[in-house]
């Protein structure tokens, strides 16, 4: 089964970290919300054999669509495609969007999973990421929200400027106090054209060496796992059951599709993207035309190496899978390789599957790019 992502290209400001495509009028939500309908309306005819069992709201910041905003874009998405009774309906939320009622109501509206980017629970760093909520409010609404779903998770950006691995580890406590069932730790990125690169610019000892990097890529995985969570993609940890169906659809080679602006899609091997300008997506619409560029279908080479890079950046290669995919037979072609990596314990091999260990998650690109 397929997935479906809708990028919401709204944010009231920018992180100091944040490169994502968004505008911050969000006076365009009208337009916005009828360029979306158009889309979905319009691709409705392309995907009539396809069921769809999960609906990724992402950004931008989805939570500052009202609950009948969502409620809207979903029954148009039910009108158009067939969505499976037993979804996951995910939304991306920032704490400062949520009050009681208004998690009601998003449950209500059938949301069913939220993606929290709390990032982390120390006043400090939040303002460091120029975030706008405390530690506090996120944890009253992460606790609530909780109480009511099981399936909740949080965003933990680490290895900010002099942070420790305590610091790391009290902000993974208080999410594991608040109940989450699914973490997912990035490590902070400076990005061009963003203000903390500026900032890098001007002070580059800000930025942690690679290896100091590792170090606290180490003691966040050993910590998240000793609370009980599977590492199964290099940085995603979930309670059994709480693996977020969406984006495995991304990791294991499944089809998705993209709605909104700057949204990327894959489906029946072929990618495309979306426009990276809110003005050229609606406009694109208004005149009944898919804003779809860039559309391409990768050579099996190209595809190939998409399999095994996500594969073993997640939860393996699947050996039957990618007889399926590419017609040859993994353990052959790759026997060398899969010697190397499973004798240096970067990887374990099981009857249908390579994945690799926690040290060869710690080098994933590495051992990609040399053994692949
Ligand atoms: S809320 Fe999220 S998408 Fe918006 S600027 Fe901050 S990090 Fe970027």
């Amino acid at each position: 089964m397929a997935g479906i992502y809708i990028h919401i290209p709204f944010c009231r400001k920018r992180c100091s970290y944040c490169d994502f495509f968004f505008i911050i009028n969000t006076k365009l939500k009208r337009e916005f919300l009828s360029a979306l309908k158009k889309e979905i309306s319009l691709h409705s005819d392309n995907y009539r054999g396809e069921i769809f069992d999960t609906v990724f709201f992402g950004g931008g910041t989805p939570s500052i669509l009202t609950a009948d905003e969502i409620s809207g874009i979903l029954t148009s998405l039910k009108e158009n495609f067939r969505i499976e009774r037993s979804s996951e309906i995910s939304v991306e939320a920032n704490p400062e969007d949520f009050s009681r009622k208004k998690t009601e109501e998003y449950i209500n509206a059938g949301v069913n999973r939220f993606s929290f980017g709390v990032q982390s629970f120390i006043d400090a760093e939040l303002k460091f990421l120029t975030r706008q909520h405390t530690s506090d409010s996120a944890q009253e609404v992460i606790k609530f929200t909780s109480s009511l779903i099981k399936n909740v998770s949080a965003d933990i950006i680490y290895s900010l400027p002099s942070q420790t691995s305590e610091d790391i580890s009290y902000s993974i406590d208080r999410a594991v106090e608040c109940g989450v069932s699914h973490i997912s730790a990035y490590s902070l990125t400076y990005e061009k054209g963003t203000s903390l690169y500026k900032s890098f610019e001007k002070e580059p000892a800000m930025k942690n060496d690679p290896s100091l990097e590792a170090e606290l890529y180490l003691s966040v995985s050993e910590k998240i796992i000793s609370e009980g969570f599977d590492h199964y993609e290099v940085s995603n940890f979930a309670k059994k059951g709480f693996e977020s169906r969406h984006n495995l659809k991304y990791w294991t080679y499944e089809n998705y599709l993209g709605l909104g602006p700057s949204s990327h899609s894959f489906f029946h091997k072929k990618r495309w993207n979306n426009p990276l300008s809110f003005s050229s997506y609606v406009n694109s619409l208004v005149n009944n035309i898919l804003p779809a560029e860039n559309i391409y279908e990768p050579d099996k080479n190209q595809s190939e190496l998409e399999y095994i890079m996500l594969g073993l950046r997640s939860i393996g290669i699947e050996f039957g899978k990618y007889e399926k995919l590419f017609g040859a037979d993994f353990l052959k072609k790759y026997e060398r390789s899969v010697n190397d990596i499973t004798s240096k314990e970067f990887a374990v091999l099981t009857k249908d599957n390579l994945r690799l260990s926690e040290s060869g998650y710690c080098l994933a690109d590495e051992i990609i790019a040399r053994y692949f």
